[in-house]
């Protein structure tokens, strides 16, 4: 390789060459003047005309990938010609935006680097700062993530999560067969969502044909008001963890309260939780499976309960509608028969959902696809998630999603 074709890899700034460059004493930096070589035609950066006229040229600082190690800064003559149709506008060049403080090839590396590197690190390594890379990575990702992708979705997956613990709410939506996921927007109530059944569409709503939610959320009815065509399914997972909270806690304290004379055995019962919660299979110590034996042996109640928490989740093993009906039916007498306050509450509210969890005999979807997201947002929450901008951090969760085809 000759000096000149190192310095057009180097280079590579299309309608200009290198004049000159200078190294600071320290050689940490590395600062190149540019000339320009193309003196005829220019393309206007407004409508993509040729234009022969050049209105002014002003001297631009720009940074480019690092040569070497070294920062490297590139003085760049910058055209603003005078278009026919548009005034005084910026020449548009292959390889800098109009205004960019970067060049589009360092934008590139650093929006690459953002995806598996906090913007911190990123920042760090080039020597730019937190905010300059932040808003790099937001232009580059909604540059090639574009508009959401519709075609071929029928069946979607809602749910909401924590952005900040307890207090503010996003809900994330994701197409259920290539788990991409299509939307992402602050809130949780139906005037907060409407805005994806908006970009969704009355068409494609009425193409979606089954949409799985946790029970008890405002998606439902904003989601019967915009898919008139789709079936409701209730989460397994949402149904059992409330099932849990709702009746074996308190099924669990009510027991320990009623034992108050029996200290060791109260200590029992309210040491309890973590083991009647578990399922049974998931146990692997010896030692906690005779604890839990003997815990069911002595609580009548505690055994009910715990019964029926099994029995409810195979109401979600059933591919037959009439079947699951049945089931429900006795699990619906066994729970009101026991006369277990918690658990008859519990039943009674259930019921009311009886035709979302029968919508999974013949829709097999799961929010869990949204439970792998949401461990996933939290990383991208501590990665990027510093200044608080939501439409990037909402970026990066569809980014990091982009489904399997
Ligand atoms: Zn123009």
């Amino acid at each position: 390789m000759d000096k000149a074709e190192v310095i057009a890899i180097l280079g590579k700034w299309e309608g200009y060459e290198l004049e000159s460059g200078r190294r600071t004493a320290d050689e940490t930096e590395v600062e190149l003047r540019l000339k320009v070589t193309n003196d005829g035609k220019h393309m206007c950066s407004g409508c993509g005309g040729t234009v022969t006229a050049v209105h002014e040229t002003t001297w631009r600082e720009v940074r480019d990938l690092p040569i070497l190690g070294a920062r490297t800064v590139i003085r760049v003559p910058r055209r603003r010609v005078l278009c026919a149709q548009c005034g005084p506008k910026l020449e548009r060049l292959s390889w800098l935006e109009p205004y960019a403080r970067v060049t589009n090839r360092l934008a590139e590396s650093v929006a690459r680097l953002c995806s598996v590197l906090p913007v911190k690190h990123v920042a760090e390594h080039f020597g730019l700062g937190w905010q300059t890379v932040k808003e790099i990575d937001k232009a580059w990702l909604k540059g090639t993530l574009g508009p959401i992708d519709f075609s071929g979705v029928t069946m979607l997956v809602m749910d909401e999560f924590a952005i900040q613990k307890g207090h503010r709410y996003a809900t994330v939506v994701a197409d259920a067969r290539t788990k991409r996921v299509l939307w992402v927007g602050r809130g949780r109530s139906r005037k907060e969502i409407r805005a994806f059944f908006e970009l969704l569409g009355e068409q494609r709503g009425r193409q979606i044909v089954a949409v799985a939610i946790d029970m008890n959320t405002a998606y439902e009815l904003e989601i019967r008001d915009h898919c008139p065509n789709a079936r409701i399914v209730y989460d397994l997972f949402h149904v059992v963890a409330k099932y849990g909270r709702e009746v074996i806690d308190r099924v669990r304290v009510d027991e320990a309260n009623r034992l108050r004379h029996d200290k060791p055995a109260r200590k029992v019962v309210k040491s309890s939780r973590w083991i009647l919660l578990r399922n049974r299979e998931n146990i692997r110590n010896e030692e906690d499976l005779v604890k839990l034996d003997e815990l069911l042996q002595a609580n009548e109640a505690l055994t009910t309960v715990y019964i029926l928490k099994d029995d409810l989740k195979r109401l979600w093993s059933y591919r037959q509608e009439e079947w699951a009906r049945k089931f429900w039916q006795q699990w619906y007498n066994r729970a009101i028969a026991s006369k277990i306050a918690p658990l008859v509450e519990f039943a009674t509210k259930l019921k009311v959902y009886l035709h979302g969890i029968l919508a999974h005999c013949r829709w097999n979807l799961h929010t869990s696809v949204i439970e792998g997201i949401n461990n996933k947002i939290k990383v991208i929450k501590r990665m990027a998630y510093g200044f608080r901008d939501d439409e990037y951090f909402f970026l990066k969760i569809r980014a990091a999603f982009p489904g399997i085809p």
